[in-house]
C-alpha cells in the first residue's frame, strides 16, 4: 500500500524546525509531530519520578511507561498529554530544555520515543521534526530537509521568542546554551544530530518562515505526485 508522504525535518536548537513545520502541515493539511516535545516530556517525567537524569535505565523505564499524547488546544496550539496531565508549559522551562538533551542520550529513551514516532506516521501524512528523524526515525521518508542558520541567527531568534513570551532574554546566554545542546546531540553515541547523506540543506539566515515553507510544501507536492 502506498502511504501519503512523510516529510522530515531535523536540525539543531533554534533553526525555526517548529515554526516551520506546522506551516509546512497546514499547507499540505498533514498532521504535525514535534518530536522534540517527546523528548522534554521524557525529561519531565524522569524529574518528577526523582530519577537522577543521569540514569539510563530509570529515564528509560520512565519513558516507556509514560502514555504521551498530543492535542488539539486552543489558538491552534498543541497541546501535550502525559498520562492525561497537560505538561504544555511544563516542558519548555529553561531546566527542561536543558535536561532534554542529556535524558535523550539514553537508548530505552530512545527506544520508546522511536516506536511511537513510527506508529504516529505509519500511514504518512506528517511532517516530523526532531533530530534524527532523516536518520533514523524514516530513514526512507519522501522529504528530508536539514534546516539550519548560523549560530548567531538561532540565538537571536530564541531571544526574540523569549521576550515575545515576556521571559528575560540574554542572547550571550541563549547561545552559550544552544551551543552546548547542538554539541552533546551531535556528538552522542545513539541517534547523533547529523544531516541525513540524501537530505537537502536549507541554511535559513535572511530567509522568512515563508519562504521556507513554500520551499518544502514544493519538494512535498513534487514528491505527492507519484501517490496515488
Ligand atoms: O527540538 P527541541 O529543542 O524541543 O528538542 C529538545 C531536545 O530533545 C534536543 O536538544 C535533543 O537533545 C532532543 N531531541 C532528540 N531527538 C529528536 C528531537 C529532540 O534527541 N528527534
Amino acid at each position: 500500500m502506498t502511504r501519503r508522504p512523510i516529510v522530515a525535518i531535523d536540525g539543531p536548537a533554534g533553526a525555526g524546525k517548529s515554526t516551520v513545520a506546522r506551516g509546512v502541515a497546514a499547507r499540505l493539511g498533514f498532521t504535525y509531530v514535534d518530536t522534540g516535545a517527546m523528548y522534554r516530556a521524557a525529561a519531565l517525567r524522569c524529574v518528577q519520578n526523582g530519577n537522577d537524569p543521569a540514569d539510563a535505565e530509570a529515564c528509560g523505564a520512565a519513558a516507556a511507561a509514560m502514555r504521551l499524547e498530543f492535542a488539539p488546544g486552543a489558538g491552534g496550539v498543541q497541546r501535550v498529554l502525559a498520562d492525561g496531565e497537560d505538561i504544555t508549559d511544563a516542558i519548555r522551562t529553561p531546566e527542561i530544555s536543558a535536561l532534554s538533551s542529556p535524558v535523550s542520550k539514553h537508548p530505552g529513551v530512545r527506544r520508546a520515543m522511536t516506536a511511537l514516532q513510527r506508529e504516529m506516521g505509519a500511514r504518512g501524512g506528517v511532517v516530523m521534526e526532531g533530530r534524527d528523524i532523516g536518520t533514523v526515525v524514516y530513514p526512507d521518508a519522501e522529504v528530508k530537509v536539514f534546516l539550519t542558520a548560523s549560530a548567531g541567527e538561532r540565538a537571536r531568534r530564541r531571544a526574540a521568542e523569549r521576550a515575545a513570551a515576556g521571559v528575560e532574554a540574554d542572547v550571550a546566554a541563549i547561545l552559550r546554551e544552544i551551543n552546548e545542546r547542538d554539541e552533546r546531540d551531535s556528538t552522542r553515541l545513539e541517534a547523533p544530530l547529523r544531516q541525513a547523506d540524501d537530505a537537502r540543506l536549507l541554511v535559513t539566515d535572511g530567509l522568512t518562515p515563508e519562504q521556507v515553507i513554500d520551499a518544502i510544501v514544493a519538494w512535498a507536492n513534487e514528491a505527492g505526485e507519484g501517490a496515488p
